[in-house]
């Protein structure tokens, strides 16, 4: 695979590793300069000895959200542009919610904005776009790339298992997305990029091979993992979308989601919920030799064989302590039901589910899949 660094620079990203607040290219990026930094009460403690080596170099401000768990609505960016007048950077310390206000607040205020990456649980990092929540619902704009994603090994090794578990969710959601992909370019002649696709699927393969490592917490596995969630981000930027990142796993994720919303419940870790759809993915993909033939199926059966078993991923999520039954995060059999016959309409993107919906399987399989995943 391309050097990490090599492809951070190509995309003016500075990806750097440090250890103890020790970041010399971001701190002397920083002299001068006006940091506002965004944290939470969990991250703040984290981001200690980097804020102890940027006060020698710059001005630090700080935007403690009271909530252990901030969510990026409204509210929390509000407060963050409020707060970014008369600065000249943002910096997250936190993972996904953190990173996307900091993200959406400088793309709105015109000011860089970086991440203290405190968990490799998702692939945001390096992606330009932001899921916010308005007015109650979902939705994604767009922000701008982390200008630094600074990484500590030894504070992602002690995130907790679960979001390294949410972390590789994210990354082998990418084996179902980028073969939705493919299928959706055979069979609707959707433009593909193959060094986009190619470039993922190395960083995936690398990350899958980790996974032992990762489980104990160990450097060797973290690293793995963050250099694919930083190539997510870029392979979209070379495709131009988010289709090397994103398919019906996510789709799935995403009617979850707002499903949970409307509820007025806390939203489980998105790399989690991509987990759950990534087996029902490799699922039904795998379960598409006992459907009817359809057009172009011998080419959708081949790629279905290169997918690993849903029973590999399985173990694979277990044992980073994920859930993989939806009842795990508390998600009922109905609303299972309710994510297969619908999750399709979350985007107009051809996908597992849009070939399941089209043939008229889903209706085939939906019962033995409700009772597989529930
Ligand atoms: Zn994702």
């Amino acid at each position: 695979m391309r050097d990490i660094g090599e492809l951070s620079r190509q995309f003016h990203v500075n990806a750097e590793w440090g250890t103890g607040g020790n970041f010399p290219r971001f701190l002397a990026h920083m002299r001068g300069k006006k940091v506002l930094l965004l944290a939470d009460p969990n991250t703040r403690p984290l981001a200690e000895p980097l804020l102890s080596a940027l006060r020698q170099e710059c001005e630090v401000t700080e935007l403690v959200y009271p909530e252990r768990e901030p969510v990026a609505d409204e509210r929390t960016v509000q407060r963050a542009i409020a707060r970014a007048e008369g600065q000249d950077y943002l910096l997250a310390a936190g993972a996904g919610t953190l990173n996307d206000i900091a993200k959406y607040a400088g793309h709105c205020t015109k000011k860089p904005s970086g991440v203290f990456a405190t968990a490799p649980s998702m692939d945001g990092f390096t992606s330009g776009v932001t899921p916010l929540i308005e007015k109650g619902a979902k939705i994604t704009r767009t922000a701008q790339v982390a200008s630094d994603v600074l990484m500590d090994a030894k504070v992602l090794c002690s995130a907790p298992k679960i979001m390294r578990g949410a972390g590789v969710g994210d990354v082998l959601a990418k084996y179902c997305c980028l073969t939705d992909w493919r299928v959706s370019a055979r069979l609707t002649g959707e433009e593909y990029n193959a060094e986009a696709a190619a470039l993922m699927e190395e960083a995936v393969r690398r990350c899958e091979e980790a996974v032992p490592a990762l489980a104990e917490g160990k450097e060797e596995g973290v690293r793995p993992l963050m250099d694919a969630l930083l190539v997510s981000g870029f392979a979209m930027s070379m495709a131009g979308n988010s289709r090397p990142a994103s398919g019906a796993e996510h789709h799935m994720s995403h009617y979850l989601e707002m499903d949970f919303l409307r509820r007025g419940l806390p939203i489980p870790l998105h790399g989690i919920k991509v987990a759950l759809g990534t087996l029902v993915s490799l699922y039904l993909y795998k379960n598409l030799q006992h459907m009817p033939p359809f057009s172009g199926c011998e080419y959708v059966y081949r790629e279905a064989e290169k997918l690993p078993p849903v029973e590999e991923a399985e173990r694979i999520f277990l044992s980073l302590g994920c859930p993989v039954r939806f009842s795990g995060i508390g998600v009922s059999k109905e609303t299972v039901r309710a994510m297969l016959l619908n999750a399709y309409k979350i985007r107009d993107r051809f996908t597992i589910l849009t070939l399941y919906r089209r043939c008229g399987f889903m209706e085939k399989i939906l019962d033995e899949t409700v009772e597989r995943f529930s």
